[in-house]
């Protein structure tokens, strides 16, 4: 491939495993997204910003912003959000023209630690390279395997991987971590935690089927202990329970999250389909409801269901591995244009993406917007229209007009697959 300037044309390629060759080059030729030096080698004109992102249509719900907006970044940060930035004002240039410019994807809830958490996936594939330049990995280490996770997968990243440590001391290295409440070590978790603070941001406890004696409640009181210690939310995946749900939201505090909300089986509907009226308590006193699609918790029934009952989503995330990637979960970007399929409207998948994640969790930075200051992590999309077929976690099918397709992603200015200097 010819170069263009000093960015080899392979820096270019778009994000995502479904765009092809052919898509790329039609895209790259209608829209131009490139990274160029745009200026003559005789100007001697200052340039301002190290990147200027230019055309793109800006959604910052944080901001409120939805309208045609230029970013230029300067050492990481938003230096400047305008209507309009000369491409000559930046060292760098992304030309974003007929695409969508958001504040880089947040996904709460991932398997990510590639190599020794059975189904997990290697954090980048998931992560920037489709858009989504946080991710946060839900339990698939504790704290006797989380040093690992920290050291070889998260520190080498392109993409900034948070931990929610799951409450079992093996993580979800042996088939089913809570097989023995001795795998339960409160103060273990609690010095993880404060070793720790910088990556993990709270607790990972699963509902499963296979706790001893069927005693959830149990392993809901210890979990429970160890986060008032560690003074961190718990992220509690639901579907497994014995006792019902209004017994396990009980004990849930205001900043906790319930994910797999809107799974086929005891979901947060009862039996009569109807949203429990302990899950709304619950959302009114500050918990947070999060997706966490997955192979078997997302069922488009359930969820047209709910969201029809006016039932309200803090987070949407994916909930991605080994066992969906090549479907149906895909990742990030797939499981939000199911929910645009599904009657939200795009600032608000967006939202749930970005600025409510990013106030679930303390980061220890400000992400989740393009404000000015901000850390420069950034997402470009292509709305692709065009017949496409949807699978939940039960294979039940839609086909949605349109399509949000990963295009190119930047975490703290820097884009990924470009070269730079
Ligand atoms: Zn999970």
């Amino acid at each position: 491939m010819a170069k263009t300037g000093p960015f080899r044309a392979s820096s270019l390629l778009p994000l995502g495993s479904t765009t092809t060759r052919r898509q790329f080059v039609a895209g790259a030729a209608s829209a131009s997204l490139a990274l160029a030096l745009p200026l003559p080698p005789w100007s001697c004109q200052e340039r301002q910003f190290d990147t200027v992102v230019v055309g793109g249509r800006l959604i910052d719900p944080a901001e409120g912003i939805d309208a045609p907006s230029d970013i230029g970044i300067t050492d990481g940060r938003v230096a400047r959000v305008a209507e309009r930035i000369a491409e000559g004002e930046g060292r760098q240039v992304v030309r974003a023209h007929g695409m969508i410019v958001t504040p880089g994807l947040i996904d709460i809830h991932t398997h990510v630690y590639d190599g020794v958490s059975g189904v997990s996936i290697d954090p980048d594939v998931v992560g920037i390279a489709k858009g989504v330049t946080t991710v946060v990995d839900a339990g698939s280490s504790g704290a006797t395997t989380f040093p690992g996770f920290r050291t070889y997968v998260a520190a080498p990243a392109r993409t900034r991987v948070y931990a929610l440590l799951n409450v079992s001391s093996p993580g979800m290295t042996v088939s089913n971590e809570l097989a023995d409440f001795a795998y339960i070590d409160p103060d273990a978790i609690v010095a993880t935690v404060e070793a720790n603070r910088d990556m993990i941001v709270g607790l990972k406890v699963r509902m499963l089927a296979g706790i001893p004696g069927g005693n959830d409640i149990e392993v809901m009181r210890l979990t429970r202990l160890a986060a008032e210690g560690a003074g961190v939310p718990i992220m509690v995946h639901i579907g497994g329970q014995t006792s019902p749900l209004p017994r396990i939201l009980e004990m849930l505090r205001p900043g906790d999250v319930v994910t797999h909300a809107l799974r086929r089986n005891r979901s947060i509907l009862d039996d009569a389909g109807t949203v429990y009226p302990e899950v709304r308590e619950a959302v009114e006193r500050g918990v947070h409801l999060d997706i966490g699609h997955g192979r078997g918790n997302l069922d488009f029934d359930v969820a047209e269901r709910a969201l029809g009952q006016g039932i309200r989503l803090a987070a949407i995330s994916s909930d991605v591995h080994r066992g969906n990637a090549l479907g149906p979960v895909f990742g990030l970007p797939t499981t939000l244009t199911k929910f645009l399929h599904m009657g939200m409207s795009l600032e608000e998948v967006i939202r749930c993406a970005t600025s409510t994640p990013a106030g679930i969790f303390d980061f220890g930075e400000e992400l989740g917007t393009l404000r000015e200051g901000a850390v420069a992590d950034l997402s470009v999309f292509q709305m692709v229209e065009g017949d496409y077929e949807l699978v939940d976690s039960g294979g039940k099918r839609r086909t949605a007009a349109r399509r949000l397709v990963p295009y190119a992603a930047m975490r703290a200015g820097r884009p990924y697959g470009a070269i730079t200097r």
